[in-house]
């Protein structure tokens, strides 16, 4: 009889996991969220962030709501899209089983590079399509900017240890988003009991062991037995789920790490370049300062795009610090619901780069606007003596909270959760510390080898 598995959770983590083990267990996937099929609608295709399958999060830091997707595909649903792995180096001290060499051939198995799927970095054959779109007049005009201040030309930003300005690898493949509800779920829901609009409210622990967990879904409420329990519900949602069942490993919530980003908003003299290339056209990654391994990520987009609000003309050209060392939480209310600090720039040392990154953006912005494509706000926010005050109080999620459960810490290196047997996390959250590229592809890899992982201990 085929062992059997339940992962709670259909987002990146839980779809790869379910697709790499599906042969060989008998799996149930859980999903508080819809499954809204195959051929996926248009509008999960092109919408970014829905509000009604948001799991409505916010930052106690700030205030501002956090976009989490409450569907099947989780994040990779509602996002951005932009599909860039970071450096090779960016994983050192990840540890044994977790370095790039490890993570290398998950990455190129989940893949099929359109332009570069016969390089030895990349993959041709997997499930999620990756692709670079054509530049438009706006990109050109960054290029140039990028060019004029001493950047290399990068072809490929996936390419290890590529830096410089190109275009910006993406999932967004003939205007819709790849990613794991419309190129991994068609792959899986045949081979698996996929549940969705069903809450895990609690795993259900006996004598130390994961047995099952408790559900609330279009049946009412159950309880669904297994061998092995996966928990796959993201950076807020897999410490939320620990603390309601009563788990009490060590370092549930600590260590969230998210990229910090802000967004530097000009007009394009021409409303109709901003929409030749509205998202995922160009990316400029460079390093910071004086350390070589450090980096910061520009890249311009349509701010209507995200803001409905915004005047059409909007266009953001934002950055983001993309090697932090501070460290937020996810932290338990008294309901075991998650109080997230996500901890933007409390280390001085990303305060001072990030406030260098704005610095360096802002030539970027004045090159653009002398060339005439571009118009500055005459009450631009970056235009202050007290650029610090400016960065701080402006300083938004780049949506990419991870490591709030992480290796070494929560789960060991075979992600099984400490001190209960029969349970791991396969998600974002177990990852050490932050990439520098994006978390998307990142945490399809950790779904891939955590998968594998579960087949070594299945055999
Ligand atoms: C608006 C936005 C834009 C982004 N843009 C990019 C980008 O351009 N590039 C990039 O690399 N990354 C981007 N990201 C980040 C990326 O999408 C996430 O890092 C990735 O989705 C994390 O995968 P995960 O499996 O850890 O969690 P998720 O994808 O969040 O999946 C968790 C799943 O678990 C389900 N779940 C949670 N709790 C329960 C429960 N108790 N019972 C049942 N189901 C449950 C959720 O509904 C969800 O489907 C973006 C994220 C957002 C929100």
């Amino acid at each position: 009889m085929k062992p059997r598995v339940i992962i709670v959770g259909g987002g990146n983590g839980g779809l790869l996991t379910a697709h790499r083990i599906a042969d060989v267990a008998d799996v149930t996937l859980i999903e508080a969220g819809i499954d809204p099929g195959d051929p996926v609608p248009p509008a999960f295709l092109h919408e970014h962030g829905y509000p009604d399958h948001d799991w409505d999060y916010t930052n106690l830091d700030s205030g501002q709501h956090l976009v989490r997707g409450r569907v099947l595909g989780g994040g990779s649903t509602v996002n951005a899209a932009a599909g860039s792995r970071g450096q090779p180096s960016g994983f050192e001290g990840w540890g044994p089983g977790w370095q790039w060499d490890d993570l290398l051939p998950a990455m190129r198995a989940i893949e099929t590079d359109e332009q570069y799927g016969a390089e030895p970095y990349h993959g041709d054959s997997g499930p999620i399509r990756i692709t670079r779109l054509a530049p438009g007049p706006l990109d050109d005009a960054f290029s140039a900017a990028s060019a004029g201040a001493g950047h290399p030309l990068c072809a490929d930003h996936n390419a290890p240890g590529s830096r410089g300005y190109g275009p910006w690898p993406t999932n967004r493949v003939d205007g819709g988003r790849w990613g794991a509800l419309a190129a991994v779920a068609p792959l899986v829901r045949d081979r698996i009991t996929l549940r969705d609009r069903t809450l895990v409210r609690r795993v259900l622990v006996d004598g130390g062991r994961a047995v099952g967990v408790d559900v609330d879904g279009p049946g009412g409420r159950e309880q669904l037995f297994a061998d092995l329990v996966v928990i796959s519900c993201g950076a807020f949602g897999t410490p939320e789920l620990l603390w309601r069942s009563g788990i009490e490993a060590p370092g549930i919530g600590e260590g969230l790490q998210d990229h910090p980003w802000l967004m530097m908003n000009v007009l394009a003299r021409n409303e109709a370049d901003v929409f030749a290339r509205p998202v995922s056209g160009s990316l400029l990654r460079a390093p910071v300062a004086d350390d070589p391994a450090d980096e910061f990520q520009v890249f311009p987009f349509s701010t209507w795009l995200y803001d409905h609000s915004a005047p059409r003309a909007s266009y953001s050209v934002s950055v983001a610090l993309m090697q932090p060392v501070s460290r937020g939480s996810v932290g338990r209310a008294d309901d075991d619901s998650a109080r997230i600090r996500l901890g933007h720039l409390d280390h001085p040392s990303d305060l001072d780069r990030m406030v260098r990154a704005v610095m360096h953006t802002a030539d970027l912005i004045d090159e653009m606007a002398s060339s005439g494509i571009v118009t500055i706000p005459g009450d631009a926010w970056w235009r202050t003596r007290d650029l610090s005050t400016a960065v701080r109080q402006r300083v938004e999620t780049y949506n990419h909270p991870v490591a709030s459960c992480g290796i070494d810490r929560t789960v060991d290196r075979r992600l099984n959760v400490e001190g209960v047997e029969g349970l791991k996390i396969i998600d974002a959250s177990v990852m050490p510390k932050i990439p520098d590229g994006g978390p998307n592809l990142v945490t399809m890899a950790i779904g891939w080898l955590g998968g594998g992982i579960i087949l070594g201990e299945i055999a």
